[in-house]
């Protein structure tokens, strides 16, 4: 009896030390991911959700300071940080490298990497900032590179480390990328940046026509609007990411940024945030999708479906 009662109590204390739920299966468990722009932001919510999932992830980002607190966070066994820009081929293909030299294998690969772009500074002529009468040719090619480009460099290597994976008796992989609302409709935001999300939408239905053939899916998850740095540096200064660390926000600019997009949603209730993005990224990216490829998946609480969208 009291051993039994030992017992008992020991299994109490553990479990209260456990983080993840008793019944929550892991849903990754023994894959290995890499996450583009996963430093921080939505990308960090994906990392988190991955590694709380049972899944090995290395990050690839060029916020060094942010990747490397976050590999530091999580431990280094299942987070890594490889300093990596999405849109210079070696980085990716090196990125691609130190995983499978590190972990073996790639099964997923998150594309989230991305940049809002500046708006451009007011034209001579009296058109409207960021109008296209007053585009700025070198900013747009940046805003390309990083969203459009970056992702199909990512798609490249990592179908190379997947086909070979699967020549040695492995099988598919998923790929997933971070696109936008911006790419599904007009007016959600500049037009390079709604350009780059546009072609990203296109680039994962050619890359899953080819891809399935192999086993491998690739689809999109579409943000609406969450209130990471990005959103909110845009929305105080009509500018944003040049790279690096982004300006610090506060809660306050958060909570309303966070106002602002609860009310532009048809789905009135919640708040959209990075961890909903997580749990779309997560689905595709594990079996639980086996089915789905060249999909768009938006989390939008509806608002691509209303005609009445930002006025
Ligand atoms: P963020 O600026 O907070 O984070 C972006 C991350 O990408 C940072 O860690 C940054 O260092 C990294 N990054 C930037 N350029 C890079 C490069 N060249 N190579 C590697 N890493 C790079 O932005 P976020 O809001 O978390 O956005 C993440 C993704 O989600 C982007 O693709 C963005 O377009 C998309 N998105 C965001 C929203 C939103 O409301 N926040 C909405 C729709 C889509």
């Amino acid at each position: 009896g009291s051993i039994a009662l030992g017992v008992t109590t020991n299994n109490a204390a553990a479990a209260a030390a456990v983080p993840v739920q008793p019944q929550q299966h892991m849903r990754l468990e023994g894959k290995v991911a890499i996450v583009t722009g996963g430093a921080r932001g939505i990308g960090e919510a994906i990392v988190r959700a991955f590694v709380r999932h049972g899944a090995r992830v290395v990050v690839a980002d060029i916020d060094d300071a942010a990747g490397e607190a976050l590999e530091a966070a999580l431990g280094g066994a299942c987070c890594s940080y490889v300093h990596c820009d999405v849109s210079v081929e070696a980085d990716v293909e090196r990125a691609v490298g130190c995983c499978v030299a590190r972990h073996g294998r790639l099964d997923v690969l998150c594309n989230n990497a991305g940049v809002l772009g500046r708006q451009a500074a007011p034209a001579s002529n009296g058109a409207k900032s960021g109008g296209i009468a007053s585009l700025d040719a070198a900013e747009f090619d940046r805003v390309l590179r990083v969203n459009t480009l970056g992702a199909a460099l990512g798609m490249k290597h990592a179908a190379r480390a997947m086909l070979q994976r699967r020549g040695g008796g492995g099988g598919g992989g998923s790929i997933l990328s971070v696109a936008s609302v911006a790419g599904v409709l007009g007016g959600m935001g500049p037009h390079a940046y709604t350009a780059s999300k546009h072609a990203l939408v296109g680039l994962t239905k050619n890359a899953a026509c080819e891809l399935g053939e192999h086993g491998i899916r690739v689809n999109c998850v579409s943000p609406f609007g969450v209130a990471t740095p990005m959103l909110v540096n845009a929305w105080r200064h009509g500018e944003v990411d040049q790279g690096g660390t982004p300006a610090p926000v506060s809660t306050e600019e958060v909570e309303k940024a966070e106002e602002m997009v609860r009310g532009m949603a048809t789905l009135k209730g919640p708040t959209l945030r990075a961890g909903d993005i997580a749990e779309a990224a997560l689905f595709l990216a594990s079996d639980e999708s086996r089915y789905i490829s060249g999909h768009n998946l938006v989390v939008d609480g509806g608002v691509t479906t209303s005609r009445n969208v930002i006025g």
